[in-house]
């Protein structure tokens, strides 16, 4: 494991990787050819061509963007849900209150937070055990210009 990024290209991949396929010398690393597909344009926004697409590296998931986004779904459900609980089952201190008062904003949002923190950790388990070996494997991928077969190198 010498090579990572940082190095210069022309070093690197000069002679480049042996197609298993093709036997072509024409290869190039992922990682590159995804930034080279990369085209930033005036106002920021960034396009990437097809063959980019298909090189694009996986996604972590953002821990703190799921524990809002499952902390602020699941808290406004439960507002909704609590105080017509007491209709299904016998849930006496909700009985007569609404979405706009205390003790159900606060027990949902008590949920919510929970909720989140728990999406929040599975994020995080995900993150390691499934993102960072794909992550890895994609750093490691080479591509082949003439036959387009992936491997790893
Ligand atoms: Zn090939």
């Amino acid at each position: 494991m010498s090579s990572r990024s940082g190095e210069p290209a022309s070093r690197s991949f000069a002679k480049g990787m042996q197609c298993p396929r093709c036997v072509s010398h024409n290869t190039q690393s992922a990682k590159m050819g995804y930034s080279q597909s990369v085209r930033t344009g005036y106002n920021g926004t960034q396009t990437i061509s097809e063959y980019g697409k298909t090189l694009e590296p996986p996604e972590p998931l953002c821990e703190l963007g799921t524990f809002f986004a499952t902390g602020v779904f699941v808290t406004m459900v439960s507002l909704f849900l609590i105080p017509n609980l007491p209709v299904v089952v016998d849930f006496a201190w909700a009985q007569g209150l609404s979405v706009f008062d205390w003790p159900v904003i606060v027990v949902s949002v008590v949920i919510g937070i929970v909720a989140g923190l728990r999406s929040a950790v599975s994020a995080s388990t995900y993150n390691t055990s499934i993102f960072q070996p794909e992550m890895q494997g994609w750093e490691r991928g080479v591509v082949c210009r003439r036959c387009g077969h992936r491997f790893s190198r």
